[in-house]
């Protein structure tokens, strides 16, 4: 059979867990949270299920899910989006992400994406004929430079990718960053996939600024989120897709065709959870003292690191210990130190390598002590 992705391989995520678990390695490659989601919500999945709401959900999501997030939007954003027309439940924000891609790009039509890129964008976007466009965000700092955005689009260029709080890096677009943006998307007319996974991780008091708080940004952008990040259930596969009218019933389209509808008693129970703000407001101080335990037990190891601004992700640079490839450090360092980590050129065109290797947070402070022994003595 011809491969319509003939350059596509296993995902960095999948190679490094199974080589941290062959290797009895502590996993800190791919990022998924190694805690419990809050009891309560696993017990309101349960009285879902016993309450019978066991049959297909309406097709862009359960109404009281729609309307808490509407209502989450409104108020983090001022940003209102139509409960009927405005808004999708997705199975996770891979779905979502693979809707949008799948209702935008047509052959020859150009995407921008900035790298160091989450792996599932470029394959998508060449599997409906379309061609991505890197622009690099810059080691150490990783903050976008506009002009070379800019050098970047041409007559076919149709959408540009964007995602803050950023993966790999943790870097946050400022809002400034925002407003050049929606300067660029009006002169040049092009809609925005804008990935916001991380949306509730955010650290030392900074602001997260969606494409949904820039009134002309929102109208021409999609919004992609997901449940998984923000109630430590990756396993759950949920989240959502916001978008103006026109654009939201293009998804619809081929959401419809896609899943038809998600999984119905997790949505009736995150529409009761989101009615507490702080079961998702709470997060970020969560993680900050993560991030701080985790910084400050590493903080004379031979790696050097900027902190995460957002994320449960550390970048962490190794060219004072090793000349190795990332790709060759990770390996040994799994092989020989047991301790899986993700090499951050796989997410950059041509596998550019910054020797950075980006490191998951999201662990009990038990593992994350275990895991700063293996480092410092590195
Ligand atoms: N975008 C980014 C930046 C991610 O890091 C992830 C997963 N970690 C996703 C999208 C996919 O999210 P989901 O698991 O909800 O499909
Ligand atoms: N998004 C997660 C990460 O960046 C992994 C998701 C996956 O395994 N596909 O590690």
């Amino acid at each position: 059979m011809i491969s319509k992705l003939p350059n596509v391989t296993t995902s960095i995520f999948s190679v490094m867990s199974k080589m941290a678990a062959d290797h009895q390695a502590l996993n800190l490659s791919q990022g998924f949270p190694n805690f419990e989601s809050d009891p309560l919500l696993i017990e309101l999945v349960n009285k879902a299920m016993k309450d019978g709401f066991n049959q297909y959900a309406p097709m862009p999501g359960d109404i009281d899910l729609r309307a808490a997030i509407c209502e989450k939007v409104k108020l983090l954003h001022s940003c209102v989006y139509n409960i009927d027309k405005e808004i999708t439940i997705t199975a996770g924000a891979t779905q979502a992400i693979f809707t949008v891609l799948a209702a935008l790009v047509k052959k020859d039509d150009e995407v921008l994406i900035f790298t160091p890129a989450y792996d599932c964008y470029e394959p998508i976007i060449e599997l409906f004929g379309g061609k991505t466009r890197a622009v690099q965000l810059e080691a150490p700092f990783y903050k976008p430079n506009w002009e070379k955005v800019e050098d970047q689009i041409n007559n076919n260029t149709k959408l540009i990718i964007i995602n803050t709080p950023h993966n790999p890096s943790g870097v946050v677009f400022s809002k400034d960053d925002l407003l050049q943006l929606q300067k660029l998307t009006e002169k040049y007319d092009l809609f925005v996939l804008s990935d916001e996974v991380y949306e509730h991780i955010i650290f030392d008091q900074q602001i997260h600024y969606s494409v949904s708080k820039f009134k002309a940004l929102s109208k021409r952008s999609f919004v992609v989120a997901s449940f998984g990040k923000t109630f430590h259930n990756t396993g759950w596969k949920i989240g959502y897709c916001l978008a103006p009218e026109p654009l939201m019933s293009e998804f619809k389209k081929v959401h419809q065709y896609n899943v038809f509808s998600v999984n119905n008693p997790i949505q009736k129970a995150l529409a009761i959870y989101l009615a507490t703000p702080e079961n998702y407001l709470n997060l970020s101080g969560f993680y900050q003292k993560k991030r701080d335990l985790f910084l400050e037990l590493i903080k004379d190891s031979k790696f050097k690191y900027i902190p995460s601004e957002g994320t449960y992700f550390q970048m962490l640079n190794f060219s004072d210990i090793a000349e190795l490839s990332d790709i060759d450090f990770t390996e040994k360092l799994t092989i020989e130190h047991k301790l899986a980590t993700i090499p951050v050129s796989v997410f950059n065109k041509n596998r550019l390598d910054d020797k950075q290797i980006r490191v998951c947070f999201a662990k009990t402070n038990e593992v994350l002590i275990s895991a700063a022994k293996i480092i410092n003595a590195i």
